[in-house]
């Protein structure tokens, strides 16, 4: 046997193994695909910051373990349901997935609803934020509600009153406007079935997964503490896309 041949053979079995690895693995480590522009949307991306820069206000063990536990789950259950539903992710994104969810399982629609949901979230906070938004986005708010306070008291409210758990939402509703709602379990407003529909662009989580160590039953103190987390930049940057 020639080295050319067996090179050639060593080669085959090797590309085979990997080539069956390949289709047994879960989706979301498929990244040497050579199209992963949707698929990067069902993926966990690395936490902007570390678990402890949210301190005061979010502990570093209730971020490590809401990213690396809870978060990470919602990812690894969603490419499950994906294969399960047969979803391929290089040509469905996922915002298209959620606005079509009544057409797939309950798994789906928690799955996809909490990565996404987590993924948006953990980006529209940072340490040390400016304090409050500027520009368009500034001004729509204050429109809408009458001062920055009074937006802030709304979506403290939504979130307060959400009964169990779920999320608190900024929304660009289609014809541009803004409106603050709240979904239950890890539903979103781009949801076929939100209640209240639209582009999410601020996003607070009232799971006590979210809180509970650092603030057991106050709710309240947590949602009060978040807003010296918000990211405005990005929240302003959501928005130009939401009304674009
Ligand atoms: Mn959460």
């Amino acid at each position: 046997m020639s080295n050319n041949t067996q090179n050639r053979r060593q080669f085959l079995k090797t590309s085979g193994k990997a080539g069956m690895a390949m289709a047994t693995l879960p989706i979301f480590t498929k990244l040497s695909s050579s199209s992963t522009m949707a698929l990067s949307d069902y993926v966990q991306q690395p936490l902007p910051y570390g678990y402890a820069t949210l301190e005061p206000f979010i502990d570093a063990l209730t971020m490590e373990i809401h990213y690396t536990k809870h978060a990470a789950a919602y990812a690894k259950n969603l490419a499950d349901a994906c294969v399960a539903e047969k979803v391929d992710t290089n040509v469905t994104n996922l915002t298209d997935l959620l606005k079509n969810i009544s057409t797939y399982s309950p798994k789906m629609r928690n799955n996809a609803g909490g990565h996404f949901n987590h993924e948006l979230f953990w980006q529209l906070m940072k340490p040390a934020p400016a304090t409050s938004p500027t520009g368009a986005l500034a001004e729509a708010i204050t429109k809408t509600f009458g001062s920055f306070d009074a937006f802030k008291t709304a979506l403290g409210d939504a979130a307060k009153a959400r009964f169990g758990s779920g999320w608190a939402w900024l929304v660009v509703k289609t014809d541009g406007s803004l409106v603050v709602s709240s979904t239950p379990n890890q539903d979103n407003p781009l949801m076929d079935i939100a209640e209240t529909k639209g582009t999410p662009i601020l996003g607070l989580d009232v799971w006590e997964h979210a809180y509970y160590l650092k603030y057991q039953n106050k709710r309240p103190d947590y949602i009060n503490a978040w807003w010296n987390l918000v990211n405005w930049e990005f929240v302003q940057k959501k928005y130009a896309e939401a009304k674009r």
